[in-house]
């Protein structure tokens, strides 16, 4: 099977309409949560990724503080006006599908969170120690996780080795072997000095990792961040990709 994998979409429907227009040919969509926050576009990207075939997803942070389950005091001053911005604007029935979302998902060898396979809703893995802790506690082959925005790969091949990261560049195939945790990146808020919409492709017979990059109207989504009065800092840092 070919997964399209996403995370972090934000609200971003211009950079998801990118993502979707230039990922190959896929059975099933696999995203990570986080699918609104910061963005100008709840309602537009929870209908258009609800359309996808075999759609998979998982809730992420700011999806739990759209519903008001998470204080918003935990969230920087932004986040918290964007996340306060969110839960007036999402519809009804997409609040109502943003509160069936699992936190976690287990398919076959893989195990999917937004944070970490041990604290699905907060831990970013950033680093290999920081992974090290999470090979100890999972129980699957792979993770595939998002929330740090960042498209990283961690890999450790046996109990006696630490974790290693491993480097990823947009179009390389990666090899999966047991043992590794995959960020796909961030397709609405990039934050690894790249603009662009990242994604993965994953093939689970052939047991590959692509990690994707592409191009969008970043100009279009600014403008309608400001125009829906949200913090002006969330439409700079697109260009920036931070
Ligand atoms: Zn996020």
């Amino acid at each position: 099977m070919i997964i399209l994998v996403i995370s972090d979409i934000h609200a971003n429907l211009t950079a998801l309409e990118a993502v979707l227009e230039d990922a190959p040919e896929y059975d099933s969509v696999w995203c990570l949560g986080d699918l609104v926050g910061y963005g100008p576009d709840p309602n537009e990207c929870i209908d258009l990724l609800a359309s996808l075939p075999d759609f998979q997803c998982l809730i992420g942070n700011h999806d739990r503080a759209a519903l008001g389950l998470i204080p918003l005091t935990r969230f920087n001053y932004d986040a918290h006006q964007a996340a306060a911005w969110t839960q007036r604007t999402l519809t009804p029935t997409n609040l109502t599908f943003l509160e069936e979302l699992p936190e976690t998902l287990e398919k076959d060898h893989f195990l999917l969170a937004h944070g970490s396979p041990r604290n699905p809703i907060w831990e970013y893995i950033l680093d290999p120690f920081i992974a090290d802790r999470n090979f100890t506690f999972m129980q699957h082959d792979y993770a595939l996780v998002g929330h740090s925005h960042l498209p990283l790969v961690f890999s450790r091949p046996s109990d006696e080795e630490m974790a290693v990261n491993i480097p990823v560049h947009p179009n390389k195939e990666i090899e999966m072997e047991p043992h590794m945790i995959l960020n796909p990146g961030s397709v609405g808020q990039p934050r690894d000095m790249d603009h662009r919409a990242a994604y993965a492709i994953l093939d689970t017979d052939a047991l590959t990792w692509i990690v994707h990059r592409t191009d969008y109207d970043i100009a279009s989504v600014q403008l309608r961040i400001l125009e829906a009065g949200l913090p002006e800092r969330q439409a700079l840092r697109l260009n920036a990709g931070w």
